[in-house]
């Protein structure tokens, strides 16, 4: 049977990523719509290529220059951010991997866990935002949520060697990004250019930054208990700078189990499309004779505060991981300006949690709000300091 998919984000890195990943798999698999933001020329290139039936441009004013590029070629074109709830809507597509960066993503995966369908989640943001609302959406509706970012397919699939209540520990691992041995001092002095050279991961500029703040796994402890219905208390952080185990489960009798691949996305976006099923595919085999060793060390926690914000927002829950996202988001917007320092990120973050009143079991009005809410404090902020000078 066929599979039809929508890469919601398709110029992205993991976007590019699911396309070869589909080219590969060959004709079972059918890239029905895809959408992209503003490479224009990309998306245009990616829709002569694979021919989808709806082709979205999220910035509206791109969207004559998409037309011209196709020519009449390739599918039907929709403009603006709704286009990505269209398609996410559409009742012929089976698989729905969401690749797109931040909370952009929201309504429409929050859209696509209201049929049967699967959702291929990239996207880590909106389940930080929404977990509660999108995995009880997906449960009540029959869509099944396979994770693709790579410690959560890893943790998906180590915990298939037991049962749930078997699970005694999750350990997330984390590279440790650019920064790993830098010193306070150091850190004082990062540039945009030191934050985006990741040592293991090549990926988009948003979540390079989350890396190198460890922001990334900050969030990623936040997705692992929604994805798994986990206890924050039962997830571990630990580093492993050759990014070969993708993460591990601890079981109650001691036994651990991990997943090992090299460090290529191109995997784990396969295993959400084949799952339960393993396929061949495109990504290199480890060679253990050549690979040296595996090493571990405990995260910096006084350097990398990011991390245990996560840990505490996770414990809060309600508007807290909003706050903590969308303050993540504009500050990130600002550093890769060039408008901030490195270390400003976190600070704002921890001024923006500082201030908030956290509000709980929220609909999607209030959770968007709470977005609004907390990018408008960074920016009130950063204007505060400038007067301050
Ligand atoms: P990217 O910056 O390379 O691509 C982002 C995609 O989102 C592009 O297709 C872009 O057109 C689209 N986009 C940007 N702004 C948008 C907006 N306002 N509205 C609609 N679409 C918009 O990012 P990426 O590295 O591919 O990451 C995508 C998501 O996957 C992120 O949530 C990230 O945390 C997650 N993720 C990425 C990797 C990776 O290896 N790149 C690994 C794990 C998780
Ligand atoms: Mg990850």
């Amino acid at each position: 049977m066929v599979r039809k998919i929508a890469i919601l984000g398709s110029t992205g890195s993991i976007g590019r990523n699911a396309l070869r990943v589909i080219d590969a798999l060959g004709p079972d698999y059918k890239v029905v719509a895809l959408t992209g933001h503003s490479n224009v020329e990309l998306l245009a290139e990616q829709s002569r290529r694979f021919l989808p039936d709806f082709i979205g441009i999220t910035d509206p004013s791109k969207a004559g220059e998409l037309k011209e590029r196709l020519g009449g070629a390739g599918g039907r074109i929709l403009a603006g951010p709704e286009s990505m709830t269209e398609i996410a809507a559409l009742d012929d597509v089976d698989i729905v991997i969401t690749a797109v960066v931040g909370a952009a993503g929201l309504e429409a995966v929050l859209e696509a866990a209201k049929k049967p369908k699967v959702l291929a989640i990239a996207n880590k943001e909106p389940l930080v935002i929404a977990g509660e609302l999108l995995t009880a959406t997906a449960k009540e509706n029959g869509a099944t949520i396979l994770p693709v970012d790579s410690e959560h397919s890893a943790i998906f699939q180590a915990l298939q060697a037991g049962n749930a209540d078997e699970v005694n520990k999750i350990i997330l691992t984390a590279s440790g990004g650019p920064f790993r041995k830098a010193t306070a001092e150091q850190i004082e002095k990062v540039t945009v250019k030191e934050a985006l050279a990741h040592p293991t991961w090549s990926m988009g500029p948003k979540i390079t930054v989350d890396s190198a703040t460890m922001m990334n796994k900050a969030l990623e402890v936040i997705e692992a208990v929604w994805l798994f219905d986990t206890p924050v208390e039962k997830i571990d952080v630990l580093i492993h700078p050759e990014s070969i185990i993708h993460s591990m489960v601890e079981f109650v009798d001691g036994s651990v189990i991990a997943q090992m691949s090299p460090p290529d996305m191109c995997l784990p976006i396969q295993y959400a499309l084949t799952y339960p099923r393993r396929l061949e595919g495109i990504s290199s085999h480890i060679d253990f004779g050549k690979m040296g060793s595996l090493t571990f060390e405990e995260p910096d926690r006084s350097i990398f505060r990011a991390l245990d914000l996560g840990f505490e927002v996770a414990r809060m829950g309600g508007s807290a991981p909003v706050v903590f996202n969308a303050a993540n988001e504009a500050a990130v917007e600002e550093f890769l300006a060039g408008r901030i320092k490195f270390v400003k990120i976190v600070e704002l973050i921890e001024h923006c949690l500082n201030i908030h009143d956290i509000k709980s079991k929220m609909s999607l009005d209030e959770l968007l709000e709470a977005d609004r809410w907390a990018r408008g404090q960074v920016h009130e902020r950063l204007r505060a300091l400038e007067r301050i000078g």
